[in-house]
């Protein structure tokens, strides 16, 4: 079973664990650098990017994270883990910061901050058996992506399309949260990447 760990400073940690371990993963928390060294794949939960952000950086996680990152760590992101896997961000809190990674601008609350969560059924790239059902809650969007990044779904919004899933070789977001459904396919597909069982 591939070691995953997930990103335990803020956000939704205990729901990604639980479907990692139902995926065919080993799942454990990261606080620590010395937590994040032991891994061979990372989530990063949905939560308040900002806070993510401010907390990695007060635990020493950001340097490790970002050398992790270029070197090749499998990595999910998920809603507010999009945003931190994002290379640039739009209506970012003013001093926020990314890890990057991926070739994307998102854009933080998207949908609006009248629309606080939506949810609705989205046909993924990669992921077989029928529609995912999507629950996105203040949720970001991608607004720009490079060439070397696959869009695994998108919405369309205001005659735009709006990626919500992409995928950039080790690396793969998600706008909304899997996690919360009980539906584990994402999951699978990123614990595929992860490596070998
Ligand atoms: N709006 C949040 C942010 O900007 C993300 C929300 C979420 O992760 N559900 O970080």
């Amino acid at each position: 079973r591939p070691r995953i760990g997930v990103l335990a400073v803020q956000g939704d940690v205990r729901e990604h664990r639980a479907a990692l371990e139902s995926s065919g993963a080993t799942a454990t928390p990261v606080r620590r650098p010395e937590e994040l060294a032991e891994v061979d794949a990372l989530v990063i939960p949905g939560g308040e990017s900002t806070t993510i952000d401010k907390l990695t950086r007060t635990f020493g996680l950001r340097d490790p994270l970002r050398s992790r990152i270029a070197d090749g760590m499998p990595v999910y992101g998920s809603c507010a883990g999009m945003i931190l896997l994002a290379d640039r961000i739009l209506d970012g809190h003013r001093d926020q910061q990314t890890l990057g990674g991926l070739d994307i601008t998102v854009r933080r609350n998207a949908f609006g901050r009248q629309v606080d969560s939506h949810e609705c059924d989205l046909e993924v790239r990669g992921v077989e058996g029928g529609p995912v059902r999507a629950v996105f809650i203040r949720a970001p969007w991608v607004e720009e992506w490079g060439d070397g990044v696959e869009v695994l779904a998108a919405v369309g919004a205001k005659g735009e399309t709006r990626p919500v899933v992409v995928r950039q070789g080790p690396l793969l977001a998600t706008s909304f949260h899997p996690e919360v459904t009980g539906d584990h396919r994402v999951h699978r597909l990123f614990v595929a990447m992860a490596g070998p069982a």
